[in-house]
């Protein structure tokens, strides 16, 4: 079955001929198109759509409120990169915490870090989790590591009742800022994780693209670098089943021991690392680390201005 009832939570993606089209105001005048061989689960949560099916050429996809958030053909990009981006940037990391990312795949790639002694996750919807457990296992596979400690609410509350200090990494890994993930993209927000974060701890959020977003971009930017007093960057890669083809990272560290973020001082490219998340590296390596801070001349330009 192909058919595929799109309701107003959903924007107005949906099935059409058996393609899903990605159509949403954040990407006016364009929608990315997947050909679907079937829908495998429709679900409504108290927060949002919920859907996977698969695709012809992509594996398995994820859907939320009509929004891609990963299919099994090129999930590694997103989740190698928006996790080992801050984890190879700072020496030993022990406490981490990952806001959404539900579906667990920044959970496998940090627990490939032997270092690591606790991975908390603070994820809104226990029915991303749920699904993810069911129709990705091969994401789903960081739960299995005994250091995960699940908590499932709102990032933002779970974050202000954290003790100051707390973490060594803060990665947020949120949906687009329509919907529940809406307050993880404000200055508030920012202000609690730089106080949960030890003095040179590191965060990664999610950061949007920049042929699609430069406005919220350049809102992230101006607001990091009134918090953090470390250092203030922005990262990008390739995910081609993202908007636009690209997803960036803001990536900044708290004062204290200062991080360098475009020159990793615990790498982990080496065959030896693999963790327990039983499969090497597909994507992160430490030459694309260093080449992910390299900024296109027209979002340099506006980056570095803030
Ligand atoms: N890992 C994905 C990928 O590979 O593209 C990225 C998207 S991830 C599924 C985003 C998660 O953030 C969703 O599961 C969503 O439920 C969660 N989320 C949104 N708002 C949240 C909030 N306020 N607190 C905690 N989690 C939130």
């Amino acid at each position: 079955d192909t058919n595929y009832t799109s309701t107003k939570a959903d924007g107005i993606s949906a099935v059409i001929s058996g393609w899903f089209s990605e159509i949403s105001p954040m990407w006016p005048g364009e929608a990315h198109s997947l050909k679907v061989k079937k829908i495998l689960f429709q679900g409504k949560s108290d927060y949002q759509n919920v859907m996977v099916f698969q695709s012809s050429t992509y594996g398995k996809v994820l859907v939320l409120d009509g929004v891609i958030q990963l299919t099994e053909r090129d999930e590694c990009a997103y989740q190698e990169m928006i996790t080992h981006l801050p984890l190879c940037s700072i020496p030993n990391p022990k406490k981490v915490l990952v806001i959404g990312g539900g579906d667990g795949g920044v959970l496998r790639e940090v627990s490939r870090y032997s270092s690591v002694e606790q991975i908390d996750i603070c994820e809104i919807d226990k029915m991303v989790v749920d699904v993810s457990k069911q129709f990705f296992p091969e994401v789903a596979v960081g739960y299995d590591d005994p250091r995960v400690k699940l908590h499932i609410g709102d990032g933002v509350a779970f974050l202000k009742a954290v003790s100051a200090g707390t973490y060594d990494a803060i990665i947020v890994d949120s949906s687009d800022p329509i919907g529940p993930a809406q307050e993880l993209f404000e200055k508030p927000f920012f202000e609690t994780v730089a106080k949960a974060l030890r003095p040179g701890g590191v965060v990664c959020t999610q950061a949007e693209s920049i042929w699609l977003h430069m406005h919220i971009i350049e809102d992230i930017v101006a607001n990091c670098r009134l918090i953090f007093k470390g250092s203030v960057n922005y990262a990008w890669t390739t995910v081609p089943t993202y908007p636009s083809g690209v997803i960036g990272f803001m990536l900044c560290s708290t004062e204290g021991p200062p991080v360098d973020f475009k020159h990793p001082v615990n790498p982990i490219d080496r065959d030896d690392i693999c963790g327990k998340s039983k499969r090497p590296l597909k994507f992160y390596n430490s030459d694309i680390h260093s080449a992910a801070f390299c900024l296109p001349s027209f979002a340099k330009k506006v980056i570095e201005s803030k």
